[in-house]
């Protein structure tokens, strides 16, 4: 099956989009669930964008205007005075401007001496904020599934949100399968090796906007997994590493085989080729396969898009693990008879352009190789990428 129509499938089960109201400072990393309208104009009221006079114009055509200091503009002060013919208004940054002003002249070019202030330079409309400039009170500044980071929540101050409704956390769990699994920071006995996965899907999921539940992981055991299985009923989705495979003891996919429902297996991707989808007693449950790489790849390729398309983020704006670009190759790269080749590579911009190299070996188990590089290649089915051409390929964020 294609990845598309993986994703197409997988979505027919999609996570409940649940929303809740937070203080707007508990919000930060989070998805707004509903458009973000103003509650006030930006600028509030006009005013100037420099320290300076606030004048009118036709007063300081001639080279050598003197004018009179009636007031002072300050920001968050009173309304200053108003001025007329000969008048000139000190004004600070974000200061109201005086009635009867439409022009303002900066601090260096001018000399105050007592209550006169000498104009040496230009008196400029331009140094005025226009009320409402930036924003209309009511405007939508802010569609449905944007992510509250730096500038997006700082906007939501702006327009006067002191809470907002997010999209709440869905609780996904996290179960790493395999006999040969150990926690890092025990002992190995003879045949096994630390665990990882789980960490990795943790991180991923969290980045995704979702609680992650992560859980020790269980042993190649149809019991253990039943067992294990049946205790996340509490939980919105679940993810398994491991056991998806053809072998006797992917036991993953046969316990979905015999008493789950799985509704695809395998992708035409490489790598990454065996995971399944499919239900756990009416819980989404992505089987991911157990090498470190693979996992990680079909979750950004598929599980990330699940959760973003479920959640309604905006493609844009929303929570996102990777951007898709168009890279100019700068070595051969084989593609995969019959599937989506991702090869991983490191995407730097070299001259106005994105150049992809690559710097280790490929091998699904090399979790180094994750590291090493920044991206993958989409390389369509049986399609080779020569040096020099321009292919798309996923840029992680
Ligand atoms: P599997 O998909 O269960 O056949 O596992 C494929 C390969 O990935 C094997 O070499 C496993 O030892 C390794 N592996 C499986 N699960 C994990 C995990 N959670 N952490 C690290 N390596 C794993
Ligand atoms: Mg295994």
């Amino acid at each position: 099956m294609s990845l598309e129509r993986a994703l197409e499938l997988a979505l027919q089960y999609p996570l409940t989009k649940r929303t809740e109201t937070l203080p707007l400072d508990d919000a930060r990393g989070r998805v707004l669930a509903i458009p973000l309208a103003s509650k006030v104009d930006d600028p509030r009221f006009d005013n100037s964008a420099m320290d300076g006079f606030a004048v009118r114009a036709s007063d300081c055509s001639d080279l050598e205007t003197v004018l009179t200091i009636v007031g002072t503009s300050q920001t968050g002060g009173e309304q200053p005075p108003t001025i007329v013919e000969g008048e000139a208004c000190r004004i600070m940054t974000g200061a109201p401007l005086p009635q009867g002003a439409d022009a303002i002249v900066m601090v260096e070019d001018t000399d105050v001496d007592g209550d006169q202030v000498s104009i040496n330079g230009p008196a400029r409309t331009g140094y005025i904020r226009k009320r409402a400039e930036n924003l209309s009170r009511g405007q939508e500044a802010l569609p449905a599934g944007t992510l509250l980071a730096s500038a997006s929540i700082a906007l939501a101050g702006t327009m006067g949100h002191g809470e907002v409704e997010v999209i709440r956390k869905p609780k996904i769990a996290i179960l790493s399968t395999g006999d040969e699994l150990v926690q890092p920071g025990s002992d190995l006995a003879p045949g096994q090796i630390y665990e990882s996965n789980s960490q990795a899907l943790t991180s991923l999921v969290e980045s995704m906007g979702c609680e992650a539940v992560r859980h020790e992981s269980a042993n190649d055991s149809m019991g253990e997994l039943r067992t294990t299985l049946n205790s996340l009923s509490d939980c919105a989705a679940i993810i398994t590493s491991g056991g998806v495979s053809m072998g006797e003891w992917d036991l993953v996919r046969k316990i979905m085989e015999e008493e789950g429902n799985i509704h695809f297996w395998r992708m035409k991707v490489r790598p990454g080729g065996p995971p399944l989808f499919g239900t756990w007693k009416n819980t989404p449950l992505f089987g991911l396969p157990g090498n470190p790489v693979s996992s990680l790849v079909v979750f950004h390729i598929l599980v990330a898009p699940w959760i973003a398309k479920s959640l309604e983020y905006n493609e844009e704006m929303g929570l996102r693990l990777s951007q898709q670009v168009s890279v100019r190759l700068a070595e051969d790269v084989s593609g995969a008879p019959g599937k989506l080749c991702l090869r991983r590579i490191r995407i730097t911009s070299e001259n106005g352009e994105l150049i992809a190299t690559t710097h280790t070996h490929q091998g699904s188990g090399n979790i180094h190789s994750m590291i090493a590089h920044n991206g993958l290649t989409l390389l369509p089915p049986n399609t080779d990428g020569k040096a020099g051409d321009i292919i798309d390929a996923l840029w992680f964020l």
